[in-house]
């Protein structure tokens, strides 16, 4: 007999509970991913041109919160641009002075020029501003024009680290070049070519006596930073506007370096992982046509696979996707009696603010005091307001019952994106010999001693997601103990790395430092 009952879904109820289903990630599908994380990290570690590029980043040392130094980072990727000084006291502790500016879009898919002169002019305008009591670095340095000085003279330069939160191919600490662009980014004529000589080239142009002496991806800098501050760290990870990883590897298995002096089993440096790239042909992913739209409609379809679940760039829009599907079903409409609104019709119209603050009505957290809060139609009257003001729907279109399923659908999307993440969280404790897998494929089988068996295990985070949404890190922590078990789960130190990409930058430009590429000034 066919099975047409199957395609035919008859009741509201029947399609409501198969959208939910189709957003549940069970515990197989979880080991089954991670399995396929391993793989594909192996793969990029193995040759060069995977999507999980698995990049070196020349960072062989780990800071233990000693180093001491003033540097300037900027700070491009996210959603602001940031320029800041940080002063590394040498103690574990920093202090920081920055300045935010604005990306616009045009900016972001203008000519790469026009990009980075915009950095180096944000650059100038920060120096400018420095002329306060407390600055340590010298205003009469930094506004010192190249045509003011005589050959002869011997200018230092202010060393400057860039965090640059894209895939970039490094070839040295101090430069690396572009792969692809990310997180709505696509200024013409940058890929292929190398950040650190397109700012430099920037600063020159202008005269400013700034030299770019270390790149750094932002994940690299939460990793450092987290080391810096708390005496160790194993991995750096961003939940923000995109996700990616930085772990720190044995050498002797980035087999793609080939073999050098350096090459050696013991000797360690930095991975960035770009993880977002992972699993692009999308087989071990759990991909919904929601998702499949917002891939198909992005900037970069077919990249960035396992970003478009996670990162706070997308949750809103999936979540749109599944609203939109709902005022559209038929045989009748399954949300706001078939209303819809201008806002909710556009792409990107629903930002991931908004599930975070449906998560914080329902919890009643944040701006929703538990005191605002009561019952569970206490709740439910928050919601529908958060729904009516940032969806701009009409009032009466919104039931207590429409914004139970809204605030189902948040939950389901926010928990997906979380038990993903652990997914890569435990694929970097596995591969650095932290834990095993307590279920899966061959693999999961090695019963070789752990490494650092019983101690802390290091990991620095940042991005708006982990910062702001609601349980987050609860929640991929609940499905990183099904995956690495009870005792390495409660083991792993997950801390903010506040300020990382500034003061991971200023670290790295440190090295730089201590390889004797630029004099002090
Ligand atoms: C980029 C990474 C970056 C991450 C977090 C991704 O889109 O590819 O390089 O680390 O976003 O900012
Ligand atoms: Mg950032």
């Amino acid at each position: 007999m066919p099975q047409t009952h199957a395609i035919y879904a008859h009741t509201g109820e029947d399609v409501l509970s198969s959208v939910f289903q189709q957003l549940d990630v069970d515990d197989d599908r979880l080991f089954n991913i991670t399995m396929t994380f391993l793989h594909e990290m192996w793969d990029g570690l193995n040759n060069y041109g995977h999507d999980m590029a698995m990049i070196p980043t020349f960072v062989r040392s780990i800071p233990d919160g000693s180093e001491k130094g003033t540097f300037l980072a900027l700070d491009l990727g996210g959603t602001n641009l940031r320029v800041c000084e940080v002063n590394l006291h040498g103690d574990k502790t920093f202090s920081l002075r920055q300045q935010k500016y604005k990306v616009s879009d045009a900016l972001k898919t203008g000519e790469a020029t026009t990009l980075f002169d915009y950095l180096a002019d944000s650059v100038d305008a920060f120096l400018t501003d420095s002329g306060s009591p407390n600055c340590a670095l010298p205003p009469s340095l930094a506004r010192r024009n190249l045509a003011e000085v005589s050959d002869e003279e011997d200018v230092p330069y202010i060393p400057l680290g860039l965090t640059f939160s894209f895939p970039v191919e490094q070839t040295a600490l101090d430069s690396g070049k572009l792969l692809t662009w990310t997180k709505g980014f696509a200024a013409k004529n940058a890929i292929g070519n190398d950040v650190v000589k397109l700012l430099q080239d920037a600063f020159d142009r202008k005269n400013m006596h700034v030299r770019c002496v270390a790149l750094v991806n932002d994940t690299v800098g939460a990793l450092l930073s987290r080391a810096y501050t708390s005496g160790g760290c194993i991995l750096g990870a961003i939940f923000g506007t995109g996700t990616n990883g930085a772990y720190v590897e044995d050498m002797a298995s980035i087999s793609k370096l080939g073999r050098s002096a350096a090459v050696k089993e013991g000797n360690l440096m930095v991975v960035n992982t770009e993880w977002g790239g992972f699993n692009n042909s999308r087989s071990a992913l759990p991909s919904t046509p929601y998702d499949n739209k917002v891939d198909r409609e992005s900037i970069n379809p077919g990249k960035q696979a396992f970003e478009k679940f996670i990162s706070g760039m997308y949750l809103g829009e999936i979540t749109r996707n599944v609203i939109v599907s709902l005022i559209d079903a038929a045989p009748k409409p399954l949300l706001f009696s078939g209303h819809s609104s201008k806002q909710l019709n556009k792409q990107w119209g629903v930002d991931t603010a908004v599930l975070s603050e449906v998560e914080e009505a329902w919890e009643g957290i944040g701006r929703f005091a538990p005191e605002d809060t009561g019952s569970t139609a206490e709740k439910l009257e928050h919601i529908r307001d958060v729904i009516i003001k940032r969806m701009e729907l009409p009032p009466d279109s919104v039931s207590l019952n429409d914004a139970d399923v809204v605030r189902k659908i948040c939950t389901h999307i926010a928990w997906r994106a979380a038990r993903l993440s652990s997914c890569a969280v435990a694929a970097v404790l596995f591969q650095t010999g932290r834990a095993r897998l307590t279920r899966g494929g061959e693999e999961t089988k090695n019963t070789a001693p752990l490494v650092d068996e019983g101690k802390r295990i290091g990991v620095g985070v940042d991005g708006s997601l982990v910062e702001h949404y609601p349980y987050f890190e609860k929640k991929l922590r609940a499905s990183l103990r099904v995956l690495v078990g009870e005792d390495v789960e409660r083991r792993v130190d997950i801390g903010l790395a506040k300020d990382g990409s500034g003061v991971g930058a200023a670290l790295c430009a440190l090295v730089a430092y201590r390889q004797n590429m630029v004099k002090q000034y």
